[in-house]
């Protein structure tokens, strides 16, 4: 499969081979950049999600997939490692013309993948399980097993690197996968599939549907052959599935949104802060579940570090996410662009000051995409809902801190939990902040650091469970404990607990 300019068609892939959906029902797919329709996928219904979860626990115990050894499971993951790394640039040409990231970002995004497949593969014979010092006439050992048929959905903004967090992982544990992308952008993971054939991964281990939320994700999660549920994409999603799987009690992986806090003290680097808020909030046009959407400057350097973020952010070139020189592309679709403007009206009907953007941008090439352009809000209270609610765009909230105490207030006083970003040259207090602050992953004079050998999650709203690390491959094995009698004196008494 190829992608191109002219619309095309993909199907789904479910049991080895690619697939009409039952329904015979497509969705469009848009380019942010121009407003075309540029490929299209199948809508699936319950019975195509059925048809693939069946796929998926017909394969968990078929000797192709069942019967290899940990080692030679790694060996396999290895090969999707190496084949993916030949695929970077038409990945990163698919997701661009997809979500409209710039290409360089795209690009960079994706060379994670190989290293995800890479880093899993490498655990596959590494899970030692454990021998636990029970009584001498007694041998208790725990062994961790695969948990069986995984449910993994993912949203647009990096949808390969997102997927391949959660198929290594669990594929790595020896279960068998339905994946279900984003609606908005189901193209780069169904291109990938050349690369799991070209490993030679056996028919039904990986599955993919495409199709809605509400209706092919819903299924997904729904379904009774399903044993756990590991999802990426936004709270209130999150919060639906949750509900699905507690009815079966499925237990589920959660990776949501955020609003995450980037706190400048009077003492940072402030040409380095500067760079950080930018980086944070402006980068992928804020379209990053890590987002550093609230600035905290202390007094002693508010206008300073401010009139840098605003200078620069003011010079921030928007345009075509194919060319070098751009530095923020369109966001992902219409209708998420009319929402951060709404958010935007919102802002100043809140009272907030808008000092920089707040407007979409049409002029010249830029008239049929969804531009939006860099956004800075002044004089925002933490009730504000621009301070309190996921925008996922260029808007950033700064508000003024005096103390530590006052700031870890602000900082924590929220629903989310993902990410914090904290600059000072206080060794101490970096490290204070760190340890009080309720977010998954805290940065100290950087944001945006990620790696796949990291374990990344968020706490709160912001959801459960890790992905990345060895944590992650956890998340997706169960633990068993074996009890075995190593003694030959019978056992008179029944009623007596053995240990
Ligand atoms: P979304 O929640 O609208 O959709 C995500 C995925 O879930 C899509 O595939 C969608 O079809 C599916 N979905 C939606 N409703 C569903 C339902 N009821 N049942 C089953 N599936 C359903 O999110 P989005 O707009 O695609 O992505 C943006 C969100 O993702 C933001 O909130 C962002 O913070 C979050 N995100 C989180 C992380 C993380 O690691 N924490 C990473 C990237 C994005």
């Amino acid at each position: 499969m190829t992608a191109g300019t002219s619309e095309r068609t993909y199907q789904m892939y479910i049991d080895g081979k690619f697939v009409e959906p039952r329904t015979e029902k497509y969705l469009g797919s848009v380019n942010p950049v121009n407003g075309e329709q540029w490929y299209q996928v199948p809508d699936a219904s319950a019975a195509d999600v059925d048809a693939a979860v069946r796929a998926a626990r017909k394969a968990l115990h078929d000797p192709r997939w069942a019967g290899l050894t940990p080692t030679a499971r790694g060996k396999l993951l290895r090969r999707v490692a190496d084949a993916a790394a030949a695929f970077g640039d038409r990945i990163a040409l698919v997701e661009t013309q997809d979500n409209g990231k710039l290409i360089r970002d795209t690009r960079a995004t994706y060379a994670t993948v190989p290293m995800i497949w890479e880093y899993f593969a490498g655990w596959t014979d590494k899970i030692h399980g454990n021998l636990v010092p029970t009584a001498d006439t007694t041998l208790n050992y725990l062994k961790r097993e695969p948990v069986g048929v995984v449910a993994a959905i993912v949203p647009w903004n990096a949808p390969l690197t997102l997927a391949s967090h959660k198929l290594a992982a669990a594929l790595a544990m020896g279960n068998t996968v339905v994946l279900k992308p984003s609606e908005i952008t189901s193209a780069s993971i169904l291109e990938f599939v050349e690369v799991l054939e070209s490993a030679g991964l056996p028919p039904g281990v990986v599955n993919i549907v495409t199709g809605r939320g509400a209706t092919a994700g819903d299924a997904l999660v729904s379904h009774p052959g399903v044993d756990l549920i590991t999802f990426t994409g936004g709270t209130d999603a999150g919060r639906a599935i949750a509900h699905r799987a507690a009815e079966r009690h499925v237990r589920c992986l959660m990776e949501l949104g955020g609003k995450s806090p980037n706190i400048v003290f009077g003492d940072a680097d402030v040409a380095n802060a500067a760079n950080g808020l930018i980086a944070g909030i402006f980068a992928a046009a804020g379209q990053a579940c890590t987002a550093g959407s609230r600035a905290y400057l202390h007094r002693d350097i508010y206008d300073e570090v401010l009139d840098r973020v605003v200078e620069r952010a003011g010079r921030i070139r928007l345009g075509d996410p194919m060319l070098d020189d751009t530095e923020i592309g369109p966001v992902a679709y219409e209708a998420h662009m009319d929402r951060i403007l709404d958010y935007v009206r919102l802002g100043q009907e809140e009272g907030a000051t808008l000092r920089l953007g707040g407007a979409r941008r049409t002029a010249g090439d830029l008239a049929r995409g969804y531009f939006v352009e860099p956004t800075i809000f002044e004089g925002v209270r933490q009730d504000m809902r621009i301070a309190r609610e996921e925008i996922f765009g260029p808007v950033l909230s700064v508000i003024p801190f005096e103390t530590e105490e006052e700031v870890l207030g602000y900082a924590n006083d929220t629903e989310f939990g993902l990410a914090a970003g904290v600059w000072t040259r206080d060794i101490s207090r970096a490290h204070r902040m760190a340890h009080r602050l309720d977010a998954g992953t805290v940065w100290i004079n950087t944001y945006r650091a990620l790696s796949p050998i990291v374990p990344f999650g968020g706490f709160k709203a912001s959801g459960h469970g890790k992905e990345g690390g060895m944590e992650s491959l956890l998340e997706y094995s169960r633990l068993k404990s074996v009890w075995a009698n190593l003694s030959d004196t019978p056992t008179n008494d029944p009623f007596v607990v053995q240990k």
